[in-house]
């Protein structure tokens, strides 16, 4: 019998655990453990709550999560509950998912005012993350600025212009629903401190921003390279580039009955944030591309008055104490997905942020092949009971997937008209329904 612990329950998490099920069989125990008591992670608190199809993959996760040799283990926190070190005596194997929940800091001087937010908290808040769920974002003023060129500064930039129709059929947490429908919001601004061909926005959600009821994009025409240029692009980051030409030609009576623009500056690097005691304005200095596409700064500066910043520019893995990390990357050092012996990384905790939730499941299989290469021979650590046994006698009560089938039930019974859920947004919450 070989004993897996898989570290996180998001995407990489149980596609690794799906991976080691084929692999071996009958032949393993995996215990999923999560800190949170409620699975699914990104899923849950990353993927926007108005992309509900994105969500669906949770279903292919759960048929994973209920079989017989997979357990999922809430609400117990490597670093808190357990060692990573005694995990590795109790387990063959020690899979780190642990995904990129922190931000990469945004180093400028004001990064640290009130009203500007990394869109870890910010994206937290409106899933209903217990971390974030408190975040109570001071929404009064008409300017937010939305810093990155990513698909999640695309989701910040959308949620904050939707009307509550548009909410219909989201899982949008009720306090962000009501607090974003009483928000002042007329202008959201897109910083990309490069070009309109550098944008890292896929199409289909780029798409999205030229058919919302209240707010329409605005791309200024001289940003855009030469139209024959698109063609040296690759076929998804021509589309998203053909949305832009798109936002560029919508004409200024098409905007007459929109209250909301949502204005892409190109080739604007945030340089500082300037306010007495909170946001009032973001200082941008142009940029220029050298032969490598890299930005930067021309001297030429300009600065918008704003009341929020939120900064989108890419997310870190937390590092655990006693694992090798590679700071620069946020994420940990390792080969191909071994760190050490017994000890492995997949998903975000292994490669970074990049890539869509399926680029997770390749991830998970690979890893799972190195395990069976390093135990060949079927291991021989104790496992699940010896775990069970070490969490009993510190008092911590770990959270089943039966008990995280109550709390959905539970979420599923309060959810708003039109809703398909209401998130329990604190542990307490959670673990009260769970009973
Ligand atoms: P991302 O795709 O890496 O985008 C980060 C953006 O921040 C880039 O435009 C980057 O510009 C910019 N940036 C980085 N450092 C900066 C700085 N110091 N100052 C100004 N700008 C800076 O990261 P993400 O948006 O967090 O997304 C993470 C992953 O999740 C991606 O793979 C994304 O596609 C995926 N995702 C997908 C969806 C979906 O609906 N399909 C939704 C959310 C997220 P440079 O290019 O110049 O570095």
């Amino acid at each position: 019998m070989r004993h897996i612990a898989i570290i996180g329950s998001g995407p990489a998490g149980y596609y690794t655990a799906e991976a080691a099920q084929k692999k071996f069989g009958g032949d393993v125990r995996v215990d999923v453990i999560d800190r949170l008591p409620v699975p699914f992670g990104l899923i849950r608190f990353g993927v926007a709550p108005d992309h509900q199809s994105i969500k669906a993959v949770s279903q292919r996760y759960e048929k994973v999560a209920l079989s017989d040799n997979v357990r999922f283990v809430g609400n117990v926190a490597v670093g808190r509950d357990i060692s990573i070190d005694e995990l590795l005596d109790l387990y063959d194997a020690v899979i780190l998912a642990t995904g990129a929940p922190n931000d990469r800091q945004l180093d400028i001087p004001g990064a640290n005012l009130p009203g500007v937010y990394g869109s870890a908290a910010f994206v937290g808040w409106y899933n209903g993350h217990p971390e974030f769920a408190a975040l109570n974002p001071d929404l009064s003023g008409n300017h937010v600025v939305v810093i990155g060129n990513g698909n999640v500064a695309l989701d910040v930039g959308r949620i904050l212009s939707k009307t509550a129709a548009e909410f219909e059929g989201s899982d949008i947490v009720t306090h962000a629903l009501a607090a974003l429908m009483q928000a002042n919001t007329k202008k959201v601004t897109f910083l990309g401190r490069r070009g309109p061909h550098q944008i890292a926005m896929t199409p289909k959600e780029l798409g999205e921003l030229g058919r919302l009821t209240r707010a329409t994009p605005r791309v200024g025409g001289a940003d855009l390279p030469d139209a024959d240029e698109d063609a040296l692009l690759e076929p998804g980051l021509r589309k998203s580039v053909a949305h832009l030409r798109d936002f560029a030609a919508i004409a200024e009576s098409d905007r007459a009955d929109k209250t909301i623009s949502i204005d892409f500056d190109f080739y604007a690097a945030p340089i500082a944030i300037e306010g007495k005691g909170k946001v009032e304005r973001i200082i941008i200095e142009h940029t220029r591309l050298d032969k490598e596409l890299r930005s930067h700064g021309t001297g030429e500066t300009y600065s918008l008055d704003c009341a929020m910043v939120i900064s989108c520019i890419g997310y870190q893995t937390p590092p655990i104490d006693g694992v090798p990390f590679e700071h620069g990357r946020g994420r940990f050092a390792n080969l191909e997905g071994r760190i050490m012996s017994g000890l492995y990384c997949a998903g975000w905790a292994r490669r970074g942020p990049s890539g869509t939730i399926g680029t997770n499941r390749p991830d998970g299989y690979g890893v799972v092949d190195l395990v069976a290469e390093d135990i060949r021979q079927g291991g021989c650590k104790a496992g699940r009971p010896a775990l069970d046994t070490l969490l009993a006698r510190r008092g911590t009560k770990a959270v089943t997937f039966n008990d995280w089938k109550k709390i959905e039930q539970a979420e599923l019974a309060r959810a708003r008209s039109g809703a398909p859920r209401e998130k329990f947004t604190s542990i307490k919450e959670m673990i009260a329904a769970a009973g």
